[in-house]
């Protein structure tokens, strides 16, 4: 049986990040770590759009950067402020220094004939947080909005020939296993080109951290984050959507402010690893016949074994060994 990694094609992204803390939001998710107070002084919007000037004019000409406005809400700072950044990105797109824009906001700050606006100034891409479609598990988390908004903001986005993208945050308070997997199968739905998968995580001095610390709250633990994203990830991948990024990147200062929660540097290819533990247990079942060996992609060895090998008992039971397992440079799996 001849088959292929079932992840599409990605592409590279250079992406020049814009950090607007807090920018738009009207209030406070429980697990937003943010440290900026409620709303964008004009002093700070000021401020940021100069250094996206500075940056972008010290920048190498077809240097090719995606600019993504994230950290808040954008489509809720005013929208004069809007059009100005996607503009400032958009005049370096002829030195071949932008070759894209793309915001992240909430899904109840979308609004169509903005976004149009937008998308004439030069936006491309707007990642919405959807974070879950359920609505108990977004009431608990302050969300303030309902399915039917996250529904209704995608179908702005596409229609106005946006790239659209979801952001998931699994593990939050009130969902499980279950309610996270279908928020991936409504994400399927939605056809968005791209996601993220942001496990939860409590910080410090966010609502989250007070539940935590008075037992109201206990995040997943890492290996069952790892299998629900495995899953997870399996069903994005076979409905062709590209995973851009799966946990939160280790930046400067991120483990000081951390307190609880499944964090791990590798999770992103633990997950991986996971998800095509799933596609090949999946491969053999549809095997009519006693397995032998198995043939794999030379870059997919790593992840075949796991996170310092976690998964060699297991493969061992079903007859995956080093010696049943070979690697070549061929872009296709074959299992005999
Ligand atoms: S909308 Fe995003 S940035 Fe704003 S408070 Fe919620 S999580 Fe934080």
């Amino acid at each position: 049986m001849i088959f292929s990694h079932p992840e599409p094609p990605s592409r590279k992204l250079r992406i020049l990040p814009v950090f607007m803390p807090f920018a738009g939001c009207k209030s406070r998710c429980v697990y937003c770590s943010q440290t900026v107070q409620t709303g964008t002084a004009e002093s700070q919007l000021k401020n940021i759009y100069i250094f996206l000037q500075q940056a972008l004019e010290d920048a190498e000409d077809n240097a090719g950067y995606e600019v993504a406005f994230y950290g808040g809400t954008f489509t809720a700072i005013p929208f004069e402020w809007q059009k100005r950044f996607v503009a400032l990105a958009s005049e370096f797109a002829l030195s071949g220094k932008v070759i894209g824009v793309r915001c992240s906001t909430r899904p109840d700050a979308v609004n169509s004939e903005q976004l149009r606006e937008l998308k004439e100034l030069g936006l491309k891409t707007v990642e919405l947080g959807v974070q879950s479609y359920n609505n108990k598990v977004l009431s608990i988390s302050k969300r303030d909005y309902t399915q039917e908004s996250i529904v209704s903001a995608c179908n702005a986005v596409r229609k106005n020939s946006l790239e659209l993208g979801i952001q998931l945050l699994p593990g939050l308070p009130g969902m499980d296993k279950k309610i996270f997997l279908d928020d991936v199968k409504k994400t399927c739905a939605l056809s968005p080109a791209v996601v993220r998968l942001y496990p939860c995580l409590v910080f410090k001095n966010t609502i989250l951290a007070s539940w935590y610390t008075r037992g109201e709250f206990a995040p997943w633990e890492l290996n069952d984050t790892v299998e629900a994203l495995g899953s997870g990830l399996l069903m994005l991948w076979q409905d062709g959507i590209r995973v851009i990024r799966i946990g939160v990147a280790q930046e400067d200062g991120l483990t000081d402010s951390l307190v609880a929660g499944p964090f791990h540097p590798a999770i992103g290819n633990m997950v991986r690893s996971e998800a095509l533990r799933c596609f090949l247990v999946e491969k053999m079942e549809t095997l009519s016949r006693p397995f032998s060996r198995l043939l794999l992609p030379r870059r997919y060895q790593g992840e075949l074994w796991g996170y310092k090998g976690a998964y060699k008992k297991f493969w061992g039971e079903r007859g995956l060994s080093p010696s049943t397992v070979v690697s070549w440079n061929l872009p296709i799996f074959q299992m005999d």
